[in-house]
């Protein structure tokens, strides 16, 4: 799974500083998540947020950036997030073998 991320300067009612939102590619083309955008005060926090966005593993459904340590944490996130859309058991295999988005898009087809 590739990804990308958008920097977007935030407004001065805002505090000033950027959102970094995560973008997944899907295929044909990237889903933005905004749902999952980050707040960063300054060019620093922003520049270490984009970096773990493109490193660390991102949730397919809502674009939430996971800790260094892999998946952890996918479970409880899964859960009480995603249920309805997918059981966690069914979700996990194929986010696992990275065929979430693929299989997903040829559902809604
Ligand atoms: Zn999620």
């Amino acid at each position: 799974m590739q990804n990308k991320v958008e920097v977007h300067p935030a407004s001065a009612q805002e505090g000033g500083g950027y959102w970094v939102i995560v973008c997944i590619n899907v295929g044909s083309y990237y889903k933005h998540m905004p749902q999952s955008k980050v707040y960063c005060p300054d060019q620093q926090t922003m520049a270490s947020v984009v970096s773990d966005a493109l490193h660390h593993k991102i949730c397919p459904e809502c674009g939430h950036i996971f800790s260094k340590h892999g998946w952890e944490g996918i479970e409880a996130h899964w859960r009480s997030h995603h249920e309805d859309i997918l059981n966690y058991a069914d979700a996990w295999k194929l986010i696992s073998t990275d065929k979430y988005i693929e299989v997903m898009l040829a559902c809604a087809e």
